[in-house]
């Protein structure tokens, strides 16, 4: 069995962006390639929400395609639009998966994406 430690370091140390929100897609958590990717660290992004990367041009349809499988429990993924620190903008490959208890109740959701820009 892994120990504890490991999980936490290797969702850190992902190459992947991650971040973990709570039910309105505020930031909880953020690991080392969130940082990397968005230019934000861990303290500029917990207690914000996932919009704070909006380039504020992704057309609304995708939002709410994304909204309504997380709520039905489905993952997302798509691209968007988003917006680093410095202000320049790149294309996320983004994937949502709801996290979801023992008892079958979704808690958090989790946040993986990557800068796809310079492949699109
Ligand atoms: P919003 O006010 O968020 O509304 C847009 C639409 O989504 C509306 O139709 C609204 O009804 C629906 N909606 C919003 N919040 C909820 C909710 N809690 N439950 C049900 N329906 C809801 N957005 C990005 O642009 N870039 C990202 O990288 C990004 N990453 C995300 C990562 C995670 C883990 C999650 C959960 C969300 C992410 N989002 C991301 C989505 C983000 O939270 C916003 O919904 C989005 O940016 C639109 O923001 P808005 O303020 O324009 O509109």
């Amino acid at each position: 069995k892994l120990p504890p430690e490991v999980y936490l370091q290797a969702v850190d140390q992902a190459d992947l962006a991650i971040s973990i929100t709570d039910l309105a897609a505020n930031i909880l958590f953020a690991n080392e390639s969130f940082t990397r990717v968005t230019g934000y660290t861990p303290g500029e992004v917990v207690g914000n929400n996932e919009s704070m990367l909006s380039n504020r041009t992704t057309p609304r349809e995708i939002y709410q395609s994304m909204w309504t499988a997380l709520m039905e429990q489905r993952p997302w993924s798509g691209k968007l639009l988003n917006r680093k620190k410095s202000g320049q903008l790149y294309l996320a490959e983004l994937t949502i998966s709801p996290v979801v208890d023992a008892a079958g109740k979704t808690t958090h959701y989790l946040g993986m994406h990557r800068d796809i820009t310079e492949f699109h």
